[in-house]
């Protein structure tokens, strides 16, 4: 057995080690482990194990959407300022088919949007 036995899976106390690298039990006389167990069976926690990993993974995926979001809002930021600078500008732009955009009014629109 490598590292410290692990607590009890039913009541968290401490671990004797009955037999050195043989067998472990619960501390505590009250639980129904306080009786020897093979040591490796005792130390496998293979459900605990497994909802760490998918724990972990989790907590990957949040730090990462929370990095992302931050990313995004940055962003928002960014195009919103750009935008608020060509609104400033009122700049009048006639297209090829007659149609007359006003670059304050465009941006002023996108700043709208962004912000609902
Ligand atoms: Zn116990």
């Amino acid at each position: 057995m490598q590292g410290e036995l692990k607590l009890c899976p039913l009541c968290g106390s401490v671990a004797t080690e009955v037999t050195k690298g043989i067998s472990a039990c619960c501390s505590n006389d009250n639980c129904v482990l306080c009786e020897p167990m093979d040591i490796n069976e005792w130390q496998s926690r293979p459900v605990e194990d497994a909802l760490i990993k998918q724990l972990d993974r989790a907590n990957l995926v949040t730090n990462n959407l929370l990095e992302l979001s931050t990313l995004v809002d940055h962003k928002f930021v960014r195009i919103k300022d750009i935008l608020g600078k060509i609104a400033e500008m009122e700049v009048t732009i006639i297209l090829k088919d007659g149609t007359v955009i006003n670059s304050g009014e465009l941006a002023r629109d996108g700043i709208e949007t962004i912000m609902n």
